[in-house]
Formats: structure tokens, C-alpha cells, sequence
């Protein structure tokens, strides 16, 4: 038996990248995982097929997370097919970086929109659902507290966001037994942010370690937050991002 046995995820944006690291690892630690795309359709089903092999039941739910309907519909059917929900993962985003001066009104919506809205209307949907024990755990941005580059504002305001909707919820479910928390990556080797790309070595250069992260660095504290042996730990920030902020 593992840490996570008898347990229901649901990630968005689990297909590939950080998503997909969080996925596996949760089913490793023992969890029946849900995950949503938008259109990485043969890509969420590489990840089922690795969690079913892990001996975990799976389920890919195509859902645009800048649809709140969509995004309503994803929790509940996670609970409604996977008869529970106990862990929720809000990982996906979108990275639209520009001068404020260039991004227009539809780069605003988008970007509000999926990394903001999103996280919290899955969130209200969630706490329907979770019981004693529950986890909240949104995937923030290293940016969100060091924006290091110009053209990362409204990224950064997104991602800042999270942790007000974080400590908002801890205080609101923690008398549940529910803990909420915001793990903030540093660089991290995705289609998004590739370790061999254009940038990448001033951008590893940044953290204290000098190097980027992999999807399974990020997966393994959203793991430990999932666990009972995190049962305390409520309201946090965590920056698994290498010294980038240090
Ligand atoms: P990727 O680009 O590799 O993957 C993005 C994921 O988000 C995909 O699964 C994608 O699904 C999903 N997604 C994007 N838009 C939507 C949408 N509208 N509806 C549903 N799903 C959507 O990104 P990363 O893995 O790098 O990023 C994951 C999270 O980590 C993001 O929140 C990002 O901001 C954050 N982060 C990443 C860092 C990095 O260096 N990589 C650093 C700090 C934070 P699909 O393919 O189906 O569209």
C-alpha cells in the first residue's frame, strides 16, 4: 500500500509538461488520477495508458480551462465516474509574455482567464466534493515572485494571484480538514520552456543550482503535499525553483 491508495486526482493540463510529471507520480504513489486537455488529445492518452499500467484507474476529460462550464463539468465528472475526489491540481497555463504596452485585450482574458479563473472555479467545484483530508494544490510561477525579465507582467500577476486565492481557501477549508497550497516551479524542461532553448542558460543562470528543473522535481512536492504527513502544512508557498528566488 502506498501513501496515496484509495485516492482520486484530478490535474488540469496533465497531458504533457509539469501536468503529465503530476500525473504519473500521484498514480506511482498509489492514486486513481483524472486529467484534463485542451488539445493534447494523444498525449493525455499516452498518460492514461501509463497510469492504468501502474495498475490505477484513469480518465482524460477534454476541457478547456478557459471555459468555466467546461471546467465545472471536469471536477464533477472526475467525482461522478472516479467516485471521489480527494486531491485537486490546477496546472494548466498559459505563458503569454510581451511589453504591457503590446499584449492586447484577448492575451489579458486569455491569460486571466485560464491561469486565474480557472484555478478558482475548480476550486469551488472541488470543495464540493472534498472531504476530511482533502488537497487544493495550484502550480504558480517563480515569476509570479521575481520577475526577473521585462514582458512578464501579466504572467506575473497571474500567477500572483494564486497566492491570494491560496491563503483565501486555506482559511476557508482548513476548519474541513482541507489544505490548500501553491507550488511555485522554477525553470522546468517543458514544450513551454525547453532546457536546450534560445534563453535557457541565462535563465538557468538565475537559479542557485544553475540548471533546470524536471517535471518530476516539481511532481515530487506536489506528492509530498498530497500525502497525510502534510496534513499541517496549509496556506503555503512553496518555491521549488532551484534558488531562483533566493
Ligand atoms: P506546457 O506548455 O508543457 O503544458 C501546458 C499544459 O497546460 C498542457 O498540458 C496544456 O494542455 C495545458 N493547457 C494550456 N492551456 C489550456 C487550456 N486552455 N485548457 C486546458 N489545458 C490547457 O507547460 P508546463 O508544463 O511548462 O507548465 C505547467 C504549469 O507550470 C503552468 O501553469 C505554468 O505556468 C507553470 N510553470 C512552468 C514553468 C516552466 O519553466 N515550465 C515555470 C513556472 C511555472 P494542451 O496541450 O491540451 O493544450
Amino acid at each position: 500500500m502506498t501513501t496515496l491508495t484509495g485516492k482520486v486526482a484530478l490535474v488540469t493540463g496533465g497531458a504533457r509538461g509539469i501536468g503529465a510529471g503530476i500525473a504519473l507520480r500521484l498514480a506511482q504513489d498509489g492514486a486513481d488520477v483524472a486529467l484534463t486537455y485542451r488539445q493534447s488529445a494523444d498525449q493525455a492518452a499516452t498518460v492514461v495508458r501509463r497510469v492504468e499500467a501502474l495498475g490505477r484507474r484513469a480518465l482524460a476529460i477534454q476541457a478547456d480551462s478557459a471555459d468555466p462550464a467546461a471546467v465545472q463539468e471536469a471536477v464533477d465528472r472526475t467525482a461522478a465516474e472516479l467516485g471521489r475526489l480527494d486531491i485537486l491540481v490546477n496546472n494548466a497555463g498559459v505563458f503569454l509574455v510581451g511589453a504591457v504596452d503590446q499584449l492586447g485585450t484577448d492575451e489579458l482574458e486569455r491569460t486571466l482567464a485560464v491561469n486565474v479563473r480557472a484555478p478558482y472555479v475548480a476550486a469551488r467545484a472541488a470543495a464540493r466534493h472534498l472531504g476530511d483530508g482533502g488537497r487544493i494544490i495550484s502550480i504558480g510561477s517563480n515569476v509570479g515572485e521575481r520577475a526577473v525579465f521585462p514582458g512578464l507582467s501579466l504572467y506575473s500577476m497571474s500567477k500572483t494571484a494564486l497566492a491570494g486565492l491560496t491563503r483565501g481557501l486555506a482559511r476557508e477549508l482548513g476548519p474541513r480538514g482541507i489544505t490548500v497550497n501553491l507550488v511555485n516551479p522554477g525553470p522546468t524542461d517543458t514544450d513551454t520552456n525547453p532546457a536546450d532553448g534560445p534563453n535557457a542558460a541565462a535563465i538557468a543562470g538565475f537559479t542557485a543550482l544553475g540548471r533546470y528543473a524536471r517535471p518530476a522535481d516539481i511532481a515530487a512536492t506536489v506528492a509530498h503535499l498530497a500525502t497525510p504527513d502534510a496534513a499541517y502544512v496549509t496556506g503555503a508557498v512553496v518555491n521549488v525553483d532551484g534558488g531562483f528566488t533566493s
